[in-house]
């Protein structure tokens, strides 16, 4: 089945779109993206995705390029195109097509480009149910990753250094904390039960998933605090695990090459991902 994208109005055969060489997306990573997980016919977590990334393109004070409404069908008209019942949809939007210069020029047309990759949640679930060994990297990224903007050259730098040594994942360390994960928040539960991520500041992505995975615990009367935490607790944690649109809720169970808790996914995390799962079917 041939691929489908959209790209400015048109719904095109993958292989054949295309954006103008003067896209500022291109030239300056200018531009904002979201990554939704729709399965079986419903998307998860939409409303948040939407929010995030009218929050992105504000930041940056890029126009919305089309009402929430129309971008919500153009995202179910992309799925549908592709014939994929479950699939994570991208979505990109850039500032538009200008003469290359710094400056932000006034009254571009935003490009919106969306495409869509089969997702499959059984694979997914057998991913979680081994889960995953990381490696911690140095955090060299801005001081803006709550802009979800394309500028991922060093979130992709950390995540091949983990793939280089069998890692499916980078763990970052900013000034002796962690921060986050290359594509996919962090959390480590402790020895007396807490659950503990990053705060929400201009040092990480306020992920979606992290957001209701966040509810989720509450609602199962787990503790949550939001604090920077160290390499060292990473290591001393009873479970870890990371939360994004594409991995949803998944156990971590080595760390460089160290085992967390008994080196086999926690039940608090598998809790979790339940909760999770049945929660964004839900919404
Ligand atoms: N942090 C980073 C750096 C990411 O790229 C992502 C995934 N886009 C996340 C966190 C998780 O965000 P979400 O839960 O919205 O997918």
């Amino acid at each position: 089945m041939s691929r489908i994208a959209y790209v400015n109005g048109q719904y095109v055969p993958h292989g054949s779109a295309q954006i103008h060489v003067e896209d500022r997306g291109y030239q300056f990573a200018d531009s904002v993206y979201e990554v939704c997980l729709v399965v079986d016919g419903k998307f998860w977590d939409i409303d948040g995705h939407l929010a995030r990334l009218r929050r992105s393109l504000s930041e940056l004070d890029i126009e919305m390029p089309m009402p929430e409404s129309a971008l919500r069908i153009v995202m179910e008209n992309v799925r549908k195109r592709n014939h994929l019942k479950s699939a994570l949809i991208y979505m990109q939007v850039s500032r538009g097509v200008a003469p290359r210069n710094h400056l932000f020029a006034k009254g571009l047309v935003p490009s919106v480009v969306m495409t869509a990759k089969r997702f499959d949640l059984d694979q997914s679930d057998e991913k979680a149910a081994k889960g995953i060994s990381i490696i911690s990297q140095p955090d060299i990224r801005w001081g803006r990753t709550d802009i979800k903007t394309t500028g991922l050259l060093a979130n992709a730098m950390a995540k091949n250094a983990a793939h280089e040594v069998g890692a499916a994942e980078a763990l970052l360390v900013r000034d002796g904390f962690v921060t986050e994960c290359s594509s996919s928040n962090a959390w480590i539960i402790t020895k007396d039960g807490v659950l503990v991520t990053h705060p929400k500041d201009h040092k990480i992505l306020g992920g979606i998933t992290r957001a209701t995975a966040f509810e989720c615990a509450q609602e199962l009367q787990l503790s949550v605090i939001e604090r920077p935490f160290t390499l060292n607790e990473v290591f001393a944690a009873r479970e870890v695990f990371l939360t994004s649109a594409s991995s949803i809720v998944m156990p971590v169970v080595t760390v460089n090459g160290r085992q967390i808790g008994d080196g086999a996914p926690g039940p608090i995390t598998i809790r979790l991902r339940e909760a999770y799962k049945a929660k964004a079917r839900a919404l």
